[in-house]
Parts: structure tokens; sequence; C-alpha cells
């Protein structure tokens, strides 16, 4: 039977629990144990997928077509393990199911209350379609205290119970600040949060204390003692100068060790932790860099394009080089400034977006880097940008745009009303905005003779979208005649799904999301390939 590590957090949010799930996730499963990860997150919406950036940064999205939390990428790039639409579940979720049966009379005229009902929900949804797993790892968003993860928490003190604590365990992840006018650690509002998590039912197994320098022996004692957790299960992670240090900094402090301690369980072997020393090394010191300008609605908040920034780094990696991301709002891309602006840049990177605001600024940009040969990479929106550019410009369709932008507009891009999966045709637009764009892996077919088929090094390939709109496929014969080629396409021959410009040394655009799959130990050809373009355009 699986055995489940549940991660709380506490004090402050953003102390990096998604971070230190994942990392645990990458250890034990290179000393050869099956691992599932999970999120639990306790706001409202049904999904991230109608949140803004700015509420909840980037909305991830799964092979399966699940909008999901960031931390589910954190996940999949440190284990390497895709998840599922099972791995995600809020608060709305569960509530929506419930009143669904509820409607149905599935409840045989009980009152439906939080307990029973609603921990009975998050338990089924804890331990679903989990089958030979031997660790799973479900993290709690929120922060300990707060009044929405309660039945949360409720719910895994009631699993715990269930399942036995032989096969459960808590690790809370708690802020220990140093105060600089005292010149002392100070691991009070780790004892509250810890007190807090006890009055709900739930005695913490392993204390993870995030701090900017060493916490003295003494300090841990205290910490060991107030919390009532032995001293070895108390575990510092002290900032990291990147993420990809994380694993190798929990297995420094044993918290690997100590899992599987608390389970009783012989370690099969150690972790490999040379990739990670590898790609740690190549981060840190290589010497040359790149300047990409990444040009977006939301580019001044951190985590609004998480992915991408990733995915960037990891192609980096792949070139020996660091990545210096010039993030320009493109609401403030003026027409004029654009030469200005893009002058240092050896590559120019659109992503995905929604809406109007911003797009004359993006188009511009995409102008510059058609005309001066500037590596391009347009992503989603990026590519229905770079393909209305290429409509008004060389095409002359002067009134060229998507009818996301504009309704008057002649509809180079604009909503389809099916597409097929798997045989099967499916419905896309619909008056609800939450999941009812083309989500998840689909197929494209590269054409033979294209730079994104040698990049790919093959023929067919699965890539995530996210998309309500498409290019219209009607066009294809105008672009291809004055050089923009519809690369790749479904399989159906419906939907375009990358561009790329004949006679430009690097300007490509994709319909879907390669960023998604780009991972630290496996970076993504596209991004590789456009790092290694940016570097020789230097
Ligand atoms: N707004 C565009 C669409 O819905 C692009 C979406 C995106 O970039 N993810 O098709």
């Amino acid at each position: 039977m699986a055995r489940y590590i549940f991660v709380t957090g506490g004090v402050v949010s953003s102390l990096g629990k998604g971070l230190s799930s994942a990392s645990l996730a990458y250890l034990l499963q290179s000393r050869g144990y099956k691992v599932r990860l999970r999120k639990l997150d306790p706001y409202l919406n049904i999904d991230p997928g109608t949140m803004s950036p700015f509420q909840h940064g980037e909305v991830f999205v799964t092979d399966d077509g699940a909008e999901t939390d960031l931390d589910l990428g954190h996940y999949e790039r440190f284990s390497g393990i895709s998840a599922k639409q099972s791995d995600n579940v809020t608060t709305g979720k569960i509530y929506s199911d419930i009143l669904k049966k509820e409607r149905r009379g599935l409840y045989l005229g009980k009152t439906v209350q939080v307990i029973p009902h609603v921990t009975n929900e998050i338990k089924d949804f804890i331990k679903k379609d989990i089958k030979d797993e031997d660790f799973v790892i479900c993290e709690i968003g929120g922060t300990v205290g707060d009044i929405e993860s309660l039945p949360f928490l409720e719910a895994i003190r009631q699993f715990s119970i269930d399942v036995g604590s032989n096969k459960s365990l808590f690790i809370h992840l708690t802020l220990v600040p140093y105060m600089k006018a005292s010149d002392e650690i100070k691991t009070k509002p780790t004892q509250h949060s810890v007190k807090e998590l006890r009055a709900l039912g739930i005695q913490p197994n392993i204390i993870i204390c995030r701090c900017e320098r060493p916490i003295p022996f003494g300090q841990r004692k205290k910490i060991s003692l107030f919390c009532n957790v032995s001293i070895d299960n108390v575990i510092e992670t002290i900032d990291v100068k990147t993420i990809y240090e994380a694993p190798i900094s929990f297995h420094k402090e044993k918290l690997d060790q100590q899992v599987l301690n608390y389970f009783k369980i012989k370690s099969k072997r150690q972790p490999n932790l040379l990739p990670w020393k590898k790609i740690t090394k190549t981060v840190l010191s290589s010497k040359n860099s790149v300047n990409i300008a990444i040009i977006g609605k939301y580019v001044n908040l951190k985590d609004a394009y998480k992915s991408l920034d990733e995915a960037l780094t990891h192609g980096g990696i792949k070139n020996n080089l660091k990545i210096n991301l010039i993030r320009i709002e493109s609401d403030y891309l003026k027409v004029s400034e654009v030469k200005k602006k893009l002058a240092a840049v050896n590559g120019i990177l659109i992503p995905g977006g929604f809406g109007k605001r911003g797009t004359e600024g993006k188009i511009a940009a995409i102008s510059y880097a058609r005309k001066n040969k500037i590596p391009f990479l347009g992503i989603c929106f990026g590519m229905q940008m770079a393909v209305i550019e290429f409509a008004r410009n060389v095409l002359k369709i002067k009134k060229a745009s998507s009818t996301e932008i504009s309704k008057q507009c002649i509809p180079i891009v604009g909503l389809i009303d099916e597409w097929s999966k798997n045989g099967k045709v499916q419905k896309g637009t619909s008056k609800n905005l939450g999941g009812t764009m083309r989500l998840g892996l689909y197929p494209a077919k590269l054409k033979e003779s294209s730079l994104i088929k040698k990049i790919y090094k093959s023929r067919n390939i699965n890539e995530r979208h996210r998309h309500r709109y498409e290019v219209n496929i009607n066009y294809q014969k105008n672009f291809e005649e004055k050089g923009m080629s519809f690369s790749g396409i479904s399989p159906d021959n419906k939907l375009p799904e990358a561009i790329e410009i004949k006679k430009h040394p690097w300007f490509i655009a994709v319909q879907f999301h390669p960023e998604f799959k780009s991972r630290p130990l496996l970076p993504h050809p596209l991004f590789s390939s456009f790092i290694a373009a940016a570097k020789k355009n230097k």
C-alpha cells in the first residue's frame, strides 16, 4: 500500500512548498521508488483556468488537458513524471461535485455537511487512482490558519487515522526569520504555526525550516522541544542560489533519509545527484550570456510565465549560456520605440496571451524581428500575432486581425467550432469561459523540409495546447506563396500548428506551448535551438 506524505505550510506563503515537495519526489524516485505528486488548493475556483496570472501566476496545463496550479509544473520538472487531471483539486471542484450529487439525490435525504461529506470527498481525491505507488506526496495550498484550508486539514487528519501513522507522514514547512536588529534567529513563528496545526489535531513529524542563514543547534533544539518533533526531524533549508540546487540541499539535510527512517524503510540506494550538480554548476558559472526579450502583458509578475522562464533557462543550460531576460511590458511598448528598446537583444519571444491590450506593440516587435533577421519564437498568441503581422505587412491585408481583438476585422485568426481528437469531434465554443478551450496534448505533423522538423528530429509531435482561437487554414496558400510556411499542421489538415519564414535565420511560431514539456534534465529542443540561434546573433 502507498505511503502518504502531507506537506503543509505555516507562517507565510511562498516558502517553497512546491519546490520542497518536488525535490523530495526526485530524491525518493532516484532511490528507486514510485512517486506521485498531488496538489490540494483551498480556493473556490473550480480550477485556476479563469484566474488572471496577476492572481495566481501561470496556469499549468497537463497532457490530459487540466488547467492546474503552477506547482504541478515544478513537480513535472523535478520528478520527470507527467501530472494528470487527477493530481490537482480545489475547494470549488469538491463543492461542485458534492452539489451535483446532492441535486441527484445521492445523499439519500441526509443533511450534507463539511464533516463527513466534504472531508470524504477530499479523502477520495487523495487516494483516487493510486495503484502501485510507493509514495504519494500531497501538498496542501495556502497557509495553516487560513479559514479556507480547514476542511483539507481535517481531511488529512482523518486520512492519517484511516490508513494508520505507519502509512502517513506530516511535513510542515515554516519560516525561521533572522532579525537583523538583535542578530538573532527566531523560532517563535514556527512554534505558533505548529501550535495552530496541533490544535487541529495534526502533529507534524518533520518540520522544514526555511531560513536565510544556518540555524544554530540551540535554536533547532528549541524547535524540537516546543514543537514536539525529534531533533533529527528539524530540517533546515537555507535559500539556494538556483532552484536546481534544492534536491542537493535537501539530501544534504537528510530529508529523504528521515522520511525513509520514519516509514522504517531501508533504502535500496542513494539518490543520483550528479545531474543536478552539473546543471547547478552550468547555471551559476557560465560566463557567456544572451539577451532575450520577452514581450507580454504580465512580464513584471515573477510567476506569470514560470514554465517559459524555466524553459529558456533549460535552453541556456543546453548551450552553456546564461539567459538575460529583458521583460518588456507590451502595453507600454510604443510602435515608435520598438527599435530603440530591442536594439541590444539577441532573440525575441512573444508568449501566450489573451485579449486586445498590448497587441499592437507585440505586432510591431514581430515586424522588427522579421525584417532585421532577429531570432524569433512565438508561442500560441505569439503565433497568432506573427501571422497577423505577416498578413498585414507582406500580404497587404491591412484589416487582418483576430476576432478575439476586433469583430470588424478580416479574420486571419478566428474562433473554430470544432476539432478532432482520437477520431472524435470536440466542440469549442460555448458561453462558459472556464474549461472550454482546446486543452492538453494534441498531435501535429511537421513538413519534411522544415526547420522545425529538423529541430524535433521527427515528423510527428505531441504538444500541449491552451487556446480558443485558430489561424485560418484557408489562407495557407497566400502565406506560403510569400514565404511563410505552415510547417506544422493537425493530422486532419484543418488546424495550423506551426509556422516559419524560410528566408529568415530562425523565425518559428507554434500554436502549442512547448514550455510545459521542457525539463532541466531534458531541455526542450525548440528552446535549445532558439537560444543557439540567439547566440549566433550576438
Ligand atoms: N488568446 C488566444 C486564444 O485563445 C491565445 C491563447 C494563448 O496564448 N494561450 O486562442
